[in-house]
């Protein structure tokens, strides 16, 4: 099941308890796409402005799963931007400012090669963008999608629009709450899924892990637990999650409840990663045998064993 993500590439700016970065590579679609190549190839579809540097665009290139044949550079634009600071519970951030840059403008198109991708993904990117991407397949591929405060506050028309048309949503506690004017995450959850999207929601509680609420069940998975020195920058934490969840039900081509929840575990471990250097960089480091070392470590924590 070929796996394709669009969504934000972008120059992120970084404030956290334990230190900066400006200009980092960033941006939803990078990280997912990142993310998701540890466990098999992703396609990538997204554009970039003339001030897009040619470091970032290595960065990329070094991973070696990801095909970039879905990258628009366009040389009069100017890449999306955004600035984060995290508060001293890292669980919670603020936005510094978002610079929108290509996302005005007509969004990326599929390659005629991509079309036959079956599992897509839509990070965190305008609605529209995402609709228009997802129309783009002339057959319905498995759709996932994930969205942001600042959409629920400025396209939510758009964004209902989006749910009514995708398989899954994945999104944050704060985001699902927001959206549906909740306080408990899973009646939150329950709601997000009234609003359309086929099959399921998976809300996400940073490092109190996740739950899944499914048309057939809901089921729930703690983080992978991590020191307090181990958390150096949780940015991008939310699309290495979906990248593993997604990667895993790509390559397993199983979609129904028992699968997705397996997928989350995957998620989980991807994103266990993330959050332990600024930006990509320790997911640029990481290799399968660590990959497959964390997960069995997570399986052992979270087995239980009923005759005992
Ligand atoms: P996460 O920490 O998983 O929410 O993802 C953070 C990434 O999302 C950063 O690399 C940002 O560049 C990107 N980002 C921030 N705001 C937005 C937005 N409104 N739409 C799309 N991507 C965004």
């Amino acid at each position: 099941m070929p796996l394709l993500v669009t969504g934000t590439i972008g120059i992120d700016t970084l404030h956290t308890p334990t230190g900066e970065a400006s200009g980092v590579l960033g941006g939803s679609c990078a990280y997912f796409a990142a993310a998701a190549s540890q466990l098999g190839p992703v396609r990538l579809v997204g554009a970039v402005g003339g001030d897009w540097p040619e470091a970032h665009e290595r960065q990329l290139r070094g991973f070696r799963n990801v095909c970039l044949d879905g990258l628009e550079r366009r040389a009069n634009s100017q890449t999306f931007a955004w600035g984060g600071r995290y508060f001293e519970n890292m669980n919670r951030r603020e936005t510094l400012f978002t610079r929108l840059g290509v996302l005005e403008e007509a969004p990326p198109t599929v390659p005629a090669k991509y079309l036959d991708s079956s599992t897509v993904f839509l990070a965190n990117t305008h609605p529209l963008v995402q609709l228009n991407l997802l129309r783009q397949f002339p057959k319905r591929p498995f759709a996932v999608c994930d969205t942001m405060d600042l959409w629920i506050n400025i396209a939510r028309p758009e964004l209902m629009q989006l749910f009514a048309e995708v398989d899954g949503v994945i999104m944050n506690d704060e985001e699902a709450m927001q959206l549906t004017d909740c306080r408990n995450p899973v009646t939150a959850g329950r709601k997000v899924l009234e609003k359309g999207p086929r099959q399921f929601v998976v809300v996400k509680k940073g490092e109190h892990g996740a739950i899944l609420i499914h048309r057939d069940g809901v089921a729930s998975v703690p983080a992978y637990p991590a020191d307090e020195a181990q958390v150096i920058d949780p940015t991008g934490a939310g699309d290495t999650f979906a990248g593993g969840f997604m990667a895993h039900v790509a390559r397993s081509g199983q979609r129904d409840f028992a699968a997705l929840r397996h997928a989350m575990a995957w998620g989980t471990v991807l994103a266990s990663f993330t959050i332990e250097a600024f930006g990509l960089e320790r997911l640029v480091r990481l290799d399968a045998g660590q990959v497959n070392d964390r997960f069995r470590a997570y399986r052992d924590m979270t087995a239980f064993d009923l005759h005992r």
